[in-house]
C-alpha cells in the first residue's frame, strides 16, 4: 500500500528523461509520466513517511518525510506549505521591483500609467531598501509623531483630572493617521443591509496579541522592559549610535532611567486593566453581539469621558454629515472603558498614548531604534532576535501591502495562466451540485430550511485570480488612479507608511455614503489564501493560491480535488458554519433558520467544540494546551464540510467514468501502490504539512480562529467516512473513532 524509497528514485529518474505524455489520452489505470506528473508524485512521496500507519496518525503518515527533511528558517517562525508559496510569490514581485529590473505587461491599456506604475513600486520597494538613509534619519520621524501626542495631550505628574478635549483630540488625530488605540472608528458594510456602510466604532489598543498574555508574567516582564528601553531610546539616551557601524547589528544595551521605568510599569499596569475589561474573542467574533446601533449621544452615555461627536467630526471627510447611527462593537467595553478611564491619572494615558505610537511606528526605524521591539516579538514568536530577515524579504512585504494590487499587476503576467481560472471555476460550479443535491438529504435540516440552504447556495458568487473592479487589475490606467493620491517618495521609508496609513484611512471614510462595490476582492492576486464574505455571499480565490500543492492543471483529478477543491468548498461551507449561517442569501444578518433546526445545528456543532477542545500544542514550557474549540468551531466546520464535499463531488465523477475517458484520474509514476482515493487525501493533507516553533504555536491558539496544521488534517480526517474506508482502518483506529462530528 505505501510506496517505498526506490519509487521515488524511480520518479525522480524519470523526471530527468522529461517524457512527455498527454494526459488526456489516459485512462483511469495508465501510468503518466509527464515531467508535471513526475513532479507531483516526487513532492508528495518526498513528504510522506510510509512506515507509520495512515489509520493511527495520517499527519505523520502524510507529512512525516517533511518533518524530517525540512527546518524552520532561522528568520521565520514555521515553515509549511502557504509560507513556501509566498516565499515563491515573492520572489516574483522582488523580480518586478528591484531597480535593475524591466518586467513587461501581457497587455498595456495605458502605457504612461502603466510607466509610472512601475516606478512607483519601485520607488517604495527602493525607500525600504534604503537602509543608509533609514539609519540617517534615525529616531527623528518617531520623535516628531511623540511630539505631535505630547502638544495635543499634555500632562504632568501633578494632575489629577482628565483633559476630555485633550483626549478626543488625541484618539482622533491617531484614528486619522490609522493608528490603533482602545476605540477607534472605522467603516464596514452594514451586516443587516449589505448594499450600504455603515460607521463602526471598535475596541482595541493592546499591545500584545491577546488579553491571556497579560496573565503571563514572562511575557509581561518582557514587555515591560521592551516599553522602557523604547522610552528611553526615543529620548536619544541611553544609546549610542554610530549610524555607519551599529545600523546593522542586534547587540543593543539600552540604560534605561528610573523616570522611564516608572512611566513603562505605568503603561503595562494600564494594558493589564485594559486587557481586563477587553472582549473575549469568541464573542467579538458574534455578528448578532457585535451588532449594536447607537445615536452619538448614546455613546456619549457610555464614556462620557470622550467627546465622540469631536472625533467624528474631525475624522469624516467634508462632505458627509454626522451619521446618525454608529454600529458599537462592544457597548459593554465602551460602559467599562470610562470607569478605567476615571480612575487612571492623566500622565498614565499620556504615556499610553504616546507608547501607542512608539509601538505602531517605530518597527520602520533602522535597527538599534526597533531592537527592543523585536525582542518582545522573539519572546512571542520563539524567532530569535539576533537574526535579522534579508532586507529585500521585509520589503517585499512592504510592497504586498501598501501596493499590493499593483504589484498584482505584474505578478499576475508573470504568474497567472488563463486556464487554471476556467478550470477552478469549473470545479466550484461542480462543487455547487454536490451541496445542492446533499441538502435535502441531511435529515436534521427542515423542509423550510433547505429551501433557504438551496436559495443561498445558488446565490453565491464567486471571485478567482484578481479584483476587477477598485483597483481593476487588469488595467494600468485604473491602478494607477486607485493609488494616486498616495505619494511616494524613494528617500523617505517611515513618511511611505505614513502616508500610506492616512490614505488608507481616508480611502475608508470616503467610502460611507458609497454602495458596497461586490467585484472588489479584498487580497492582492499574489496572496496565497482564500476566503468567503458573508455580507456578499461571496469566494474568492487570488491566483496566489492557484498553484502546486493545491492545484495544477495538468494535475490527475483527485489531486486538484484533495487539493484545491477542499479550499473551495472550505470556503463555500464558511456560507454555513456557526458565523455564516446566520447571513440570508442577500448577505444579510437575518434569521433563515426554524428554532428546531437552529437547535440541531448548535448540538451538532457542540460535538466539534468538544472534539477539537481535546486536541493539545504543546508550549515551549513543555506544557500541552488545549485547542480552543470555540474559537476554531467555524473554522473546522468549514474544513470538514470542505473535505467531504470535494471528495464526495470528485468521487461522482470518478465513479461515473471508469475508463478516464472524460476526466483525468491517471496514475502517477511511483504511487501506483496508492488508490487515488487515498491520494485525495493524502493530497487534501499535504498543504498542512508544516513545523512551527512553540511560541507561535501558542499565538495561534490564542488568537487565530484556525485549528493548528496538525489537527486540522487529523481532526477532519477522523470525521470522514470515506477516509476510513479508503485506507481500511479498523473500527476505533485513532483516525477513525466511532464517534463522527458531522454537518454539511
Ligand atoms: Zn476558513
Amino acid at each position: 500500500m505505501a510506496p517505498s524509497k526506490i519509487y521515488l528514485l524511480m520518479a525522480i529518474g524519470m523526471a530527468l528523461q522529461v517524457v512527455h505524455a498527454a494526459p488526456s489520452t489516459l485512462g483511469n489505470n495508465d501510468v503518466c509520466t509527464s515531467s508535471q506528473c513526475v513532479q507531483t508524485a516526487a513532492s508528495i512521496i518526498r513528504d510522506m513517511n510510509p512506515t507509520v500507519d495512515p489509520c493511527e496518525d495520517f499527519s505523520a503518515y502524510t507529512c512525516g518525510g517533511f518533518w524530517e527533511r525540512e527546518e524552520i528558517p532561522a528568520d521565520k517562525e514555521s515553515i509549511g506549505y502557504f509560507r513556501i508559496v509566498a516565499d515563491q510569490n515573492n520572489r516574483v514581485i522582488r523580480s518586478i521591483v528591484s531597480p535593475e529590473s524591466d518586467p513587461q505587461l501581457e497587455a498595456i491599456d495605458d502605457k504612461i500609467a502603466a510607466g509610472r506604475n512601475l516606478q512607483k513600486l519601485k520607488d517604495l520597494y527602493a525607500s525600504c531598501m534604503d537602509e543608509e538613509q533609514i539609519a540617517k534619519v534615525g529616531r527623528q520621524p518617531v520623535v516628531d509623531q511623540l511630539k505631535t501626542i505630547l502638544d495635543l495631550f499634555p500632562a504632568t505628574t501633578a494632575d489629577i483630572t482628565l483633559d476630555r478635549m485633550a483626549l478626543s483630540t488625541t484618539l482622533a488625530h491617531l484614528n486619522r493617521i490609522g493608528l490603533d488605540s482602545f476605540s477607534s472608528f472605522g467603516v464596514s458594510t452594514d451586516v443587516k443591509d449589505p448594499t450600504r456602510h455603515l460607521m463602526d466604532l471598535s475596541e482595541g489598543g493592546l499591545g500584545l496579541p491577546s488579553k491571556e498574555y497579560y496573565l503571563d508574567e514572562r511575557i509581561t516582564t518582557v514587555y515591560q522592559t521592551t516599553v522602557a528601553q523604547m522610552f528611553e531610546l526615543m529620548q536619544g539616551k541611553g544609546l549610542e549610535i554610530n549610524n555607519g557601524t551599529s545600523s546593522t547589528s542586534t547587540k543593543v544595551e539600552v540604560v534605561v532611567s528610573s523616570e522611564w521605568e516608572e512611566a513603562a510599569k505605568d503603561v503595562v499596569e494600564f494594558e493589564k486593566l485594559l486587557a481586563g475589561i477587553a472582549t473575549e474573542r469568541t464573542e467579538r467574533r458574534d455578528p448578532e453581539k457585535s451588532y449594536n446601533p447607537r445615536t452619538l449621544d448614546q455613546i456619549r452615555a457610555m464614556t462620557p469621558s470622550i467627546d465622540w461627536h469631536l472625533i467624528v467630526q474631525s475624522i469624516l471627510p467634508e462632505k458627509n454629515d454626522i451619521p446618525d447611527i454608529i454600529i458599537v462593537n462592544s457597548p459593554g467595553f465602551q460602559e467599562r472603558l470610562e470607569g478605567l478611564l476615571q480612575k487612571t491619572s492623566p500622565k498614565t494615558i499620556q504615556n499610553y498614548l504616546s507608547w501607542t505610537v512608539i509601538r505602531e511606528l517605530a518597527g520602520s526605524l533602522n535597527l538599534p531604534y526597533r531592537q527592543p521591539l523585536r525582542i518582545l516579538n522573539a519572546a512571542l514568536s520563539g524567532v530569535s532576535a539576533d537574526v535579522v530577515p534579508d532586507r529585500w524579504k521585509t520589503c517585499v512585504a512592504v510592497v504586498n501591502s501598501q501596493l499590493g494590487d499593483m504589484a498584482g499587476q505584474y505578478f499576475i503576467s508573470d504568474s497567472f495562466k488563463g486556464n487554471s481560472r476556467t478550470q477552478v471555476r469549473d470545479m466550484i460550479e461542480s462543487l455547487r451540485e454536490t451541496y445542492l443535491k446533499s441538502f435535502p438529504n441531511l435529515n436534521w435540516l427542515d423542509d423550510a430550511t433547505t429551501e433557504g440552504a438551496i436559495k443561498k447556495m445558488k446565490a453565491i458568487v464567486q471571485l478567482t485570480g484578481f479584483s476587477t473592479n477598485s483597483p481593476n487589475v487588469g488595467s494600468s490606467k485604473n491602478v494607477d488612479d486607485y493609488y494616486q493620491d498616495y505619494k511616494v517618495d524613494p528617500k523617505d521609508y517611515f513618511g511611505n507608511q505614513l502616508r500610506m496609513n492616512v490614505w488608507g484611512t481616508e480611502r475608508y471614510f470616503n467610502e460611507l455614503d458609497k454602495p458596497v462595490n461586490k467585484k472588489k476582492m479584498h487580497m492582492s492576486p499574489q496572496t496565497v489564501n482564500a476566503y468567503y464574505s458573508p455580507t456578499e455571499n461571496q469566494i474568492v480565490f487570488p491566483a496566489g493560491i492557484l498553484q502546486p500543492p493545491f492545484f495544477h492543471t495538468e494535475n490527475p483529478e483527485y489531486i486538484n480535488w484533495g487539493g484545491i477543491g477542499v479550499v473551495a468548498g472550505h470556503e463555500i461551507t464558511h456560507g454555513f458554519d456557526n458565523k455564516g449561517h446566520q447571513f440570508d442569501a442577500l448577505g444579510r444578518l437575518a434569521n433563515w433558520w426554524s428554532n428546531s433546526t437552529t437547535e440541531a445545528f448548535n448540538k451538532k456543532a457542540q460535538c466539534f467544540i468538544d472534539q477539537y477542545g481535546n486536541f493539545t500544542v504543546k508550549g515551549s514550557d513543555g506544557k500541552d494546551y488545549n485547542v480552543n474549540g470555540q474559537l476554531t468551531l467555524g473554522e473546522n466546520i468549514a474544513d470538514n464540510g470542505g473535505l467531504k464535499q470535494s471528495f464526495d463531488t470528485w468521487k461522482a465523477r470518478y465513479n461515473s467514468d471508469p475508463a478516464g475517458r472524460r476526466y483525468n484520474n491517471f496514475r502517477l509514476p511511483g504511487l501506483e501502490g496508492l488508490t487515488a482515493e487515498q491520494l485525495f487525501f493524502i493530497s487534501y493533507a499535504r498543504p498542512w504539512c508544516s513545523k512551527q516553533r512553540p511560541e507561535s504555536a501558542i499565538r495561534q491558539m490564542r488568537t487565530d480562529p484556525h485549528s493548528p496544521a496538525k489537527w486540522r488534517i487529523n481532526g477532519a480526517v477522523q470525521n470522514s467516512v470515506g477516509f476510513a474506508e479508503a485506507f481500511k482502518c479498523k473500527a476505533k483506529a485513532p483516525m477513525n473513532p466511532d464517534k463522527k462530528c458531522d454537518l454539511w
